[in-house]
C-alpha cells in the first residue's frame, strides 16, 4: 500500500517564466553593476598612479622649501651674531662676554653649538669648557668675502645623525678677525619633511651643488661618512659604467633645471624614481626623494586589493540579501499557495490544485489508464446534524488521512465541497475494492472517534478516455455518476454514462424554465378518483400535477418532481397545488355541485419549513374550505431525524383536524412500527406492492395482515395502481375496499373531472 509520504504536494507550479525573467534580470543587473564598479576602480587606480607621481613632486617641492627655511633660519642667526660681534667696540669683549653671547645665540636658535675661532688661535664656544675639535680644519673652506658657507661635519648630537656647520668670517675694519661656526644635526635641517605617506617608501637627500650628500633621511653618521657622493650612492646598483655616467649626466641636467620634477631609471629588478626640487637658500642645492616603484606598486596593490575585497564583500552581502529576500518571498508564496491550493479545514488539496495536478499526471503518465472518482459520505448531512459540526469535521479529517494513505504518487485527490471529494485514480480494475477498503478503514477510524453512524461511501466513476478533455468536465462526469447512485441501492457505486449528461441537460432545462412556468400557470392539477370498489362509486380524488408546456405537450411529474425536490422548488408547487385545489373546491361549493375530498401530495421538503402548518391553515381559511375536504398525502421517511420532525408536523396537523394519509406504503423502508406511532387516517398501499402480490402468496398474505392491522387501528386502506379486475377482486377478498387506478380512471383534467363527478345537486 503506498505510504503517506509519497503523497507529497508540489506547490512549485507557480515558478513561472515571470519569476525566471525577474531573477535573470536582477542577476544581469548585478553583473553590469559589478563590471561598472571594476572598470571604475581600475580607472581610479590608474589616475591615482599618476596622481601619486605628481603628488610626490609637490611633496618634494614642499620638503625643499622646508629644508630651505630651516637652513635659512640658522644662517640668519649666524649672520646676526657675526654682525653683533663686528659692531662691538674695538672688538673688546672679554671671554665671559663672548661666551655669554654664544650661549644666548645657541639657546635662542636651533643650533646645537655656536663657536668662534679667532685668527690668533683663541676660540670660544657656547659650551664653555668643551672644545669642539675639527672646526679649525674647516677654516680653509670658509669664504673670505663675508659669505656663508655650509660644510658637512660628523658630530653626533645624540640623535645618531650627521651634522652640518654654517661658517661665516667675522670682519672688523675690512680685516677678518675670526670665524663664527653654527653646528647642528641634519635632523634639524630635515625637520618637518618626510611626515607624509611617502616617507614609508622613499629616502630623502639634501645634496649640494657638487653632488655631495649634506643630509640623508633614516641614516646614521656612519652612512653619510661612507657615502659622500650622491650619484655614486644612488647609482651604485647600475652595473654598467656607461649607464651610470649617462644617468648621472641626466640627473645633473635635471637638477640644474630650477623646477621640481622627477626622473625614472632602472634598478635591480625594480625601477627608481628620483623626485627633486631646488633648495632656494643655497644655490645649487637640491632636495631629493628617491622612491622605489615596487614600493609604490605595493601601496597601490594594497589599495586595489582593499577595493576588490570591499566589492566582493558588497557582492556577498547583496547575494545574502537576495537569498534572504528570496527565501522570505518563497515561504510567503508557499503560504499563499497553501491558501490557494489547500482546504483550510482538512489541509486536503482543493479543486484548484486538483485541476492542475491531475492535468500534470495525465501528461506525465500517458500510458496509465485513469479514472476520475467522485465520492461523498452517504447522508453526511444527518451525521452533521446529529453529531455536531466538530465531530463531522473530525470525520472529514479522518477521510483525508485515509485517502492520502490509499493514493500513490501517480494519483491525486481534492476536497471539493462539504463532504465531497474527487480523485484521479489509476484504473487497475480494482477501483471498487480500493474504495471499499478505504470505506472500511474510515469507518473503523470513525468508530474509534465515537462516531457510530454507519459510514458509507457513495461514489461515481468516470473513465478517462480522452486525455485532452477538460479536467473540470471529468470531475463533473464523475460527480454526475455519483449523484445517479440510488440511495437505497445495495452498492453505492455508479459509473458515468452519457445518459446522465442528458439528464443533467434536461434538469438544467427544467430548472431554467420552472419559475416562469409557475407564473405563467403552466402547472395544472389533474384529478384521479379514489374508488369504493364494493359499491362501485367515487369517494374522493388525488390531485396530481401536470406541466403543460403548450397546448399539446404535457410533461409528467416523474420528469420534474425529483428535480424540484432537490432544488426546493417543490415547496412552491405544493402550495400552488393546494391553493388551486382550494380554489376549485370553493368554486364547486359556490356552484352547488357535489364535492368529494381531494388529497394533495406534500413533499418531505415542506416539513423543514417552520411555518408549514400555519400556511396550510391560512390557505384553507382563505377559501373557506372545510377541513374534511382536504387530505394531505405524506410519504414516510427513512431518516430518524426527519421522522421525528414528521411526527411533530403530523401531530400539529392532526390538532388542526386535518386528514392525513401515508403515501406509497410498502415501497421503501416501510415499517409497521411507524403505523403505530403516526397519527394518520389513510394508508395508501404502493402500486409496486400490488405487482409483487400478484406473483406470490406470501405477498398477498402480508397485504392481508396490513389491511387487518389498519382496520384494527381504525385506518382506511387504499390500494394504488389497480389496473385489472383480478386485482380489484383480490383486494376485496382480503378486505381492502378502496382503490385508485386506471381500472377506474386515469388522472384527468379538472374540467373533465368536474363534468363527470362534480354534478350539480338538485335538491
Ligand atoms: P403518487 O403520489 O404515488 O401518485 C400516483 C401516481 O400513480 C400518479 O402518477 C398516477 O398517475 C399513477 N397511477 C395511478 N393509477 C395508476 C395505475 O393504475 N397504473 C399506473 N401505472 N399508474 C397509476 P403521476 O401523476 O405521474 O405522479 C407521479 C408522482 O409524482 C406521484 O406519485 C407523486 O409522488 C408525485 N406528484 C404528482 N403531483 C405532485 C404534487 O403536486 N406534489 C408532489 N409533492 N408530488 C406530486
Ligand atoms: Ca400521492
Ligand atoms: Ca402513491
Amino acid at each position: 500500500m503506498p505510504g503517506k509520504s509519497e503523497q507529497k504536494r508540489e506547490y512549485s507550479l507557480q515558478w513561472n517564466r515571470k519569476t525566471t525573467l525577474l531573477l535573470t534580470g536582477s542577476l544581469a543587473l548585478l553583473l553590469v553593476a559589478l563590471i561598472i564598479c571594476a572598470v571604475h576602480i581600475y580607472r581610479v587606480l590608474n589616475t591615482y598612479r599618476s596622481f601619486v607621481d605628481s603628488s610626490i613632486v609637490s611633496q618634494t617641492e614642499l620638503d625643499a622649501e622646508l629644508v630651505s627655511a630651516n637652513l635659512d633660519a640658522n644662517i640668519q642667526v649666524i649672520q646676526s651674531t657675526a654682525e653683533q660681534l663686528q659692531q662691538s667696540e674695538n672688538y673688546d669683549m672679554d671671554e665671559l662676554q663672548i661666551y655669554k653671547l654664544l650661549l644666548g645665540v645657541r639657546n635662542k636658535s636651533n643650533l646645537d653649538r655656536v663657536s668662534l675661532i679667532m685668527k690668533d688661535g683663541s676660540s670660544y664656544s657656547s659650551e664653555r669648557f668643551s672644545k669642539m675639535s675639527g672646526l679649525e680644519e674647516l677654516i680653509p673652506y670658509a669664504s673670505d668675502n663675508g659669505e656663508v658657507v655650509i660644510a658637512k661635519t660628523y658630530f653626533d648630537f645624540g640623535d645618531g645623525m650627521a651634522s652640518y656647520c654654517i661658517m661665516l668670517p667675522v670682519i672688523h675694519k675690512g680685516i677678518i678677525q675670526g670665524y663664527l661656526f653654527g653646528v647642528t644635526s641634519t635632523t634639524d635641517m630635515l625637520n618637518g619633511t618626510e611626515t607624509d605617506t611617502y616617507s614609508q617608501i622613499s629616502r630623502s637627500y639634501v645634496i649640494n651643488e657638487k653632488g655631495t650628500i649634506m643630509a640623508i633621511s633614516n641614516s646614521d653618521v656612519m652612512y653619510i661618512q661612507q657615502n659622500d657622493d650622491f650619484y655614486t650612492d644612488v647609482l651604485k646598483d647600475l652595473s654598467d659604467k656607461a649607464d651610470r655616467d649617462l644617468m648621472e649626466e641626466e640627473l645633473r641636467l635635471s637638477f640644474a633645471n630650477q623646477d621640481a620634477s622627477y626622473l625614472t631609471f632602472p634598478a635591480l629588478n625594480d625601477e627608481w624614481k628620483i623626485f627633486h626640487a631646488p633648495i632656494e637658500v643655497q644655490k645649487g642645492w637640491v632636495y631629493i626623494n628617491v622612491v622605489k616603484e615596487s614600493a609604490v606598486s605595493a601601496l597601490l596593490n594594497k589599495i586595489k586589493i582593499e577595493s576588490f575585497i570591499s566589492i566582493l564583500l558588497v557582492i556577498v552581502l547583496m547575494l545574502l540579501l537576495c537569498f534572504l529576500v528570496g527565501r522570505y518571498v518563497m515561504s510567503e508564496q508557499r503560504e499563499m499557495l497553501k491558501l490557494a491550493f489547500e482546504d483550510s479545514l482538512t489541509q486536503a488539496p482543493n479543486e484548484r490544485y486538483f485541476l492542475t495536478h491531475a492535468a500534470k499526471l495525465l501528461r506525465d503518465y500517458p500510458d496509465i489508464a485513469y479514472r476520475t472518482v467522485s465520492f461523498d459520505i452517504q447522508n453526511f448531512r444527518y451525521l452533521n446534524e446529529s453529531y455536531g459540526h466538530m465531530k463531522a469535521d473530525e470525520l472529514l479529517r479522518i477521510i483525508v488521512k485515509n485517502v492520502e494513505k490509499e493514493l500513490s504518487v501517480r494519483e491525486t485527490y481534492a476536497r471539493i465541497g462539504a463532504d465531497r471529494f474527487v480523485a484521479l485514480l489509476v484504473d487497475d480494475g480494482r477501483t471498487k475494492e480500493r474504495i471499499l477498503h478505504m470505506e472500511e478503514r474510515i469507518a473503523k477510524a470513525a468508530n474509534e472517534e465515537m462516531i457510530n453512524y454507519p459510514i458509507k461511501i457513495k461514489c461515481g466513476f468516470y473513465e478517462v478516455t480522452n486525455r485532452k478533455e477538460n479536467i473540470a468536465a471529468m470531475i463533473d462526469k464523475a460527480n454526475l455518476a455519483r449523484k445517479s447512485v440510488v440511495a437505497q441501492g445495495k452498492d453505492l457505486i455508479a459509473v458515468y454514462e452519457d445518459r446522465l449528461m442528458e439528464e443533467t441537460r434536461r434538469r438544467e432545462f427544467i430548472e431554467s424554465k420552472m419559475e416562469m412556468a409557475l407564473i405563467a400557470g403552466e402547472f395544472v392539477p389533474y384529478l384521479q378518483p379514489k374508488w369504493d370498489m364494493k359499491n362501485n362509486h367515487i369517494i374522493a380524488s388525488e390531485a396530481l400535477v401536470r406541466w403543460k408546456q403548450n397546448q399539446n405537450e404535457i410533461i409528467p411529474p416523474g420528469e420534474f418532481i425529483s428535480i424540484f425536490e432537490t432544488n426546493g422548488f417543490i415547496e412552491k408547487i405544493d402550495f400552488y397545488m393546494l391553493e388551486q385545489i382550494c380554489k376549485y373546491l370553493r368554486k364547486m361549493l359556490d356552484e352547488g355541485r357535489e364535492v368529494y375530498p381531494v388529497s394533495v401530495n406534500q413533499s418531505r421538503y415542506l416539513l423543514h419549513d417552520p411555518s408549514y402548518t400555519m400556511n396550510v391553515q391560512q390557505i384553507l381559511l382563505k377559501y373557506r374550505i372545510p377541513k374534511s375536504l382536504i387530505e394531505l398525502e405524506l410519504t414516510e421517511t427513512v431518516f430518524f431525524q426527519e421522522r421525528e420532525r414528521m411526527l411533530e408536523v403530523m401531530e400539529e396537523l392532526k390538532r388542526l383536524n386535518m386528514d392525513l394519509s401515508i403515501d406509497d406504503f410498502g415501497s421503501g423502508f416501510s415499517s409497521l412500527n411507524l403505523l403505530r406511532d403516526m397519527p394518520f387516517d389513510v394508508l395508501k398501499i404502493d402500486r409496486g406492492f400490488l405487482n409483487e402480490t400478484n406473483a406470490s402468496e406470501t405477498g398477498k398474505f402480508i397485504l392481508k395482515k396490513i389491511v387487518e392491522m389498519a382496520d384494527g387501528l381504525g385506518v382506511k386502506v387504499i390500494c394504488e395502481g389497480v389496473e385489472t379486475l383480478e386485482q380489484a377482486e383480490m383486494l376485496m377478498e382480503i378486505g381492502c375496499n378502496y382503490a385508485q387506478g386506471y381500472l377506474y380512471s386515469k388522472p384527468i383534467p379538472m374540467e373533465e373531472f368536474i363534468e363527470k363527478y362534480n354534478v350539480i345537486q338538485t335538491v
